[in-house]
Parts: C-alpha cells; sequence; structure tokens
C-alpha cells in the first residue's frame, strides 16, 4: 500500500471519505457535477484553488459566490463574507497537510479558513495536491513551519522573522499569521468534509 492509499485507508477509518483526481480538469469537472446550480459557495485563502482556477471558475457559474477577493468589499463586507460562510451550501479550501493516518491539518490567521471548515457550511472540501500528504504529527507540524508559514507570510507581505530565515521561529511579530492551527481527526455530521487529492503538487 503506497502513501496515498494509506492516508486514504485511515481517513475513511476517521469517518473522512476521500477520493483521488488526476487534474485541474477533473477537479472542475467533479464542482460541475456535485455543486448544483444557486448554491451558495464560500472558500478559504488557497494557492491551490487559485492554481487550480477554481476562483474564476465559481464566479462563471450560476450560484452565489461568497468572492472574499473582490476588490470592491470594504472591510465590514469583508467581514460579513466570512460569517456567511458558515451558512453556505459549500466551503473549498485546501490543506496545509494531511497525515496518512487519516489527520488533516490547518494553520490560520485570522480563523475565517478553518471555523467554516470545523462547524457551518453543509458541505465542505478539502482540495489538495499529494504533495501535502505526510507520514504523522511530526512530519505535518515541520511542513507548516518549513514550508506552508513562511511562504505565505512572504505571499502575504508580512514583516516576520520567517520572510528572512525561511522557517519558523515562533514569532511574537505583531504580523504573526500563525495563531489557529486546527486538527481534524474525525468528523460529527459523518459526510460533511470530503477529501478531494490531485496527483500533483499543487500549492505549499
Ligand atoms: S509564528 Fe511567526 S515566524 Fe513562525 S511562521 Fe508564523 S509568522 Fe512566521
Amino acid at each position: 500500500m503506497n502513501i496515498l492509499e494509506k492516508t486514504i485507508k485511515f481517513l475513511t477509518k476517521n469517518g473522512i471519505e476521500a477520493i483521488v483526481l488526476d487534474s485541474s480538469k477533473d477537479v472542475l469537472a467533479y464542482l460541475d457535477s456535485n455543486i448544483k446550480d444557486s448554491s451558495v459557495v464560500g472558500v478559504g485563502d488557497s494557492m491551490t484553488l487559485e492554481s487550480l482556477g477554481i476562483y474564476e471558475y465559481l464566479r462563471n457559474r450560476n450560484l452565489v459566490f461568497l468572492d472574499k477577493y473582490d476588490t470592491k468589499l470594504s472591510k465590514p463586507e469583508k467581514k460579513d463574507i466570512y460569517l456567511r460562510n458558515f451558512n453556505a451550501d459549500y466551503f473549498l479550501s485546501s490543506a496545509n497537510a494531511i497525515s496518512s493516518d487519516g489527520k488533516i491539518y490547518n494553520l490560520d490567521g485570522n480563523g475565517s479558513r478553518v471555523a467554516p471548515i470545523i462547524y457551518g457550511p453543509k458541505q465542505v472540501l478539502i482540495i489538495c495536491g499529494t504533495n501535502k500528504i505526510v507520514s504523522n504529527d511530526d512530519e505535518a507540524i515541520s511542513r507548516i513551519k518549513k514550508i506552508a508559514a513562511p511562504l505565505d507570510a512572504i505571499r502575504l507581505g508580512k514583516h516576520t522573522p520567517c520572510t528572512v530565515k525561511g522557517e519558523c521561529v515562533d514569532c511574537k511579530s505583531a504580523d504573526k499569521i500563525c495563531n489557529y492551527l486546527s486538527v481534524i481527526q474525525g468528523q460529527f455530521d459523518e459526510i460533511r468534509i470530503k477529501v478531494i487529492f490531485i496527483r500533483q503538487a499543487l500549492g505549499y
């Protein structure tokens, strides 16, 4: 059994269904078939979703896209989108790491991504490349501290030590982006969270 098969096996044991797709084309076809017109859809911040063209895809679908990237949004309007995500029919996000023992890891700055993954939207789709698979807790945390969080801090233009050193030093900076770490190791509503792996390296 390879690590992808093992990860799917243990996600399933934890009550989280997982499927594997081959390409970005397959993901968009999957969303076409599984997200009904007129649905309300929210998203988490994700380079994976961006690189798969999912934000643009949602803007062009006949549905209510809670588009947090709309540049015309005021601060209060953006906060309203974050709150409306809790009542969405679908919430799409990626993950910072998924361990082969079936746990999903996400680190978040303001909680607007991890909170609706855990509670609220009727269906949560975690879409991620197989590069996010790690063996265990230690590797998941290491992946976040050495890869995901520093690269995200750079992307966001933050003034944090990791943007210079290239890895996390557990800073107390005012610009710190690492406030909420979630580890999902099961789910209360059996079919709510679903993982979609793509056989590619996506995001970071
Ligand atoms: S805790 Fe600070 S140093 Fe560590 S990754 Fe987050 S922002 Fe960077």
